[in-house]
């Protein structure tokens, strides 16, 4: 039977409901599906995604380490699977306006020997395949917005009413969402999931963890002429145009047919608050190493998106009755290589088993699901976080002492000499703008922010570039907390930080007839990529889910 989601909401039952559709929910659904073959049962999996089609919302580097595929499809030839090219040169540059120095040495945990590009999307779409050859039920274009709880515990979800006006009232075509009652449920929605943000909150999951912290990637593919870069070759960059208070590099991808991913990954602990990641990319790409490798060529494609880099210090509790978080939902990255794919799938993997065992004894109560955490002390995930779980607090305190504190880390397992280091929420760092005493972004590029649209792009250029699209007819899923709180605290004291933390020109500041200063929200841009519900200051913002189907339309990021 499949899901008939109409006008009248209807309630739909499942064994397994997957919320997401990228490495992670994929995995998870592979895994279970064989798991339960081998076991000699077969259960309903169901995976929900919101973006159009598999692959519209996944973007990423990337560089991806190719292990966890062979594990996760034994059966299958690795040929099949659609990595672009094998890494073949792989260096960290050290950039300057006008020079760059390639480092002689790998900075530690930066090594991609034995490593491939990707396309997170083809992967994406690849494992979504897979999954459906193995009977997992696959629903795109629907999404979820609200946890269902019966006796206080999670039992399902549901997916997001459609045919509302921007004052929620119903209109013709409103098509009230299902409820999706599930023995489990599965929080696979990636980087600051708004489920998963609600569950933290419900149960305090994150109670005496270190805040989750986070970087603001945006990307670029382009295509270039023959010979500007070959497929393999992999270079990031460190220094400019960042400053010693912004934590990021640049990344550099050859990709097969003479395309090139770009990007620039910026730390949300920044302190300016008139910093821009996208203009600093686009600055970026007028050093003589990064325009040497564009030149003559074209943009394809624009995306934007955060990552959880808090590390294994940040990470929530990963279960309860009935529920488990996988991915960077739950925050499984480690940050000196820039990794997340294969322990997004990883995370899936092992959330699949611990589901599985639960399903055969008909107990999915927390005490079983938190197998899910012991396995995960087992696995590489542990193996690669531990390690690396004082180096973002490290590198909050500047490059140059965290470089200090990263080099006491690596000859002591990780402690350094400190033990374990905090972290402060990205809204917390910001200063305000009569505390800031440095020279604001726009006056330290003053003579780099003319974009000419062959090498450098303004964001609606870029913005064009994504894809995107929303229906015009919905409340806005871009939410102010408190207005007042909002206009007193962002716009006065923090001159509207939203219109430059926003890759996307969401966020525009008016000037009324009166004089007073607004912010309109043009949500219609919006990349998804979660950056204003994390470094707004005050109250903020919370993103919620818009229709299902709306946001980007990456084809091949
Ligand atoms: C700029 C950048 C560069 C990176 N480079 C690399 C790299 O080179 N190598 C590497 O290994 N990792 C890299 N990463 C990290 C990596 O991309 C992530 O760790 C990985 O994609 C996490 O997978 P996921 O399945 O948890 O989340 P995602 O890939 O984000 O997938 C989550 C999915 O859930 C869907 N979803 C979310 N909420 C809902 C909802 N409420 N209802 C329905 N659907 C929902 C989303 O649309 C999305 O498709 C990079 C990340 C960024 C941002």
């Amino acid at each position: 039977m499949s899901i008939n989601f109409q006008s009248k909401s209807e309630k739909v039952t499942t064994d397994v409901l997957i919320i997401g559709g990228g490495p992670s929910g994929l995995a998870t659904a592979i895994h279970l599906a064989d798991t339960l073959k081998k076991n000699g049962t077969s259960q309903r999996i169901l995976l929900i995604e919101k973006g159009s089609a598999i692959g519209s919302h996944n973007m990423s580097g990337a560089v991806v380490k190719p292990d966890v595929f062979r594990e996760l499809l034994p059966d299958v030839d690795f040929s099949e699977i659609p990595f672009n090219a094998q890494v073949s040169t792989d260096k960290t540059i050290m950039l300057k306006e006008d020079e760059s120095i390639s480092l002689p040495f790998h900075v530690p945990y930066m090594s991609n020997k034995g490593n491939y590009t990707a396309s997170l999307g083809n992967l994406c779409r690849y494992l979504a395949t897979k999954a459906q050859e193995k009977g997992v039920e696959i629903y795109t274009g629907f999404a979820v917005d609200e946890i269902m709880y019966r006796d206080g515990k999670v039992c399902g979800a549901k997916t997001k009413d459609t045919g509302v006006d921007h004052h929620g009232h119903p209109m013709d075509n409103f098509q009230a969402g299902n409820i999706i009652e599930a023995k489990v449920t599965i929080l696979a929605e990636g980087t600051r999931g708004s489920l998963t943000k609600m569950l933290i909150n419900k149960y305090n999951l994150a109670e005496g963890k270190n805040i989750q912290v986070y970087s603001l990637g945006c990307k670029e593919l382009w295509s270039v002429p023959e010979g500007n870069i070959k497929p393999g070759e992999v270079y990031h960059t460190m220094g400019y145009p960042l400053g010693k208070d912004e934590f990021g590099g640049g990344f550099i991808y050859g990709l097969n047919d003479n395309k090139v991913a770009i990007g620039l990954v910026v730390g949300l602990d920044y302190i300016d608050p008139s910093f821009d990641v996208h203009d600093a990319m686009q600055i970026w790409k007028t050093t003589p190493f990064v325009s040497k490798i564009l030149k003559g060529g074209k943009l394809v494609e624009y995306g934007a998106k955060t990552l959880p880099e808090g590390g294994w210090y940040a990470l929530p509790k990963l279960y309860v009755d009935n529920a488990l978080i996988v991915g960077d939902s739950a925050g499984f990255v480690t940050m000196p290589a820039l990794k997340g794919i294969h322990l997004a799938m990883k995370s899936g993997m092992l959330a699949a088993q611990t589901v599985s065992e639960a399903l055969m004894k008909n107990d999915t109560s927390e005490k079983i699901l938190s197998k899910y955490e012991a396995l995960i002390k087992e696995s590489v995930i542990y193996k690669e976080m531990y390690p690396v779980r004082n180096f973002r607090q490290a590198m909050a305190k500047g490059m140059f002492v965290g470089g200090f504190h990263f080099a006491t880390q690596l000859i002591t397992g990780g402690a350094g000499f400190c033990g374990r280091l905090q972290s402060h929420a990205d809204a917390e760092t910001t200063s305000k703008l009569n505390e800031f005493k440095g020279k604001p972004f726009n006056q330290r590029f003053k003579n780099k922010l003319e974009f000419d649209k062959i090498l450098t792009f303004d964001k609606a250029t870029d913005i064009y570039h994504s894809g995107v699209f929303h229906d015009e007819q919905q409340v806005v899923h871009l939410q102010i907390n408190d207005i007042k709180d909002f206009e007193r605290v962002n716009i006065e004291q923090y001159g509207a930080i939203e219109q430059f933390l926003c890759s996307s020109e969401v966020y525009e500041l008016h000037t009324n007839k009166d004089g007073k200063k607004e912010l309109r929200i043009h949500a219609e841009n919006c990349m998804h990529c979660k950056t204003c519900d994390i470094k707004s200051p005050g109250k903020g913002i919370t993103w919620v889910v818009p229709n299902g189907g709306n946001g980007p339309d990456f084809q091949n990021m």
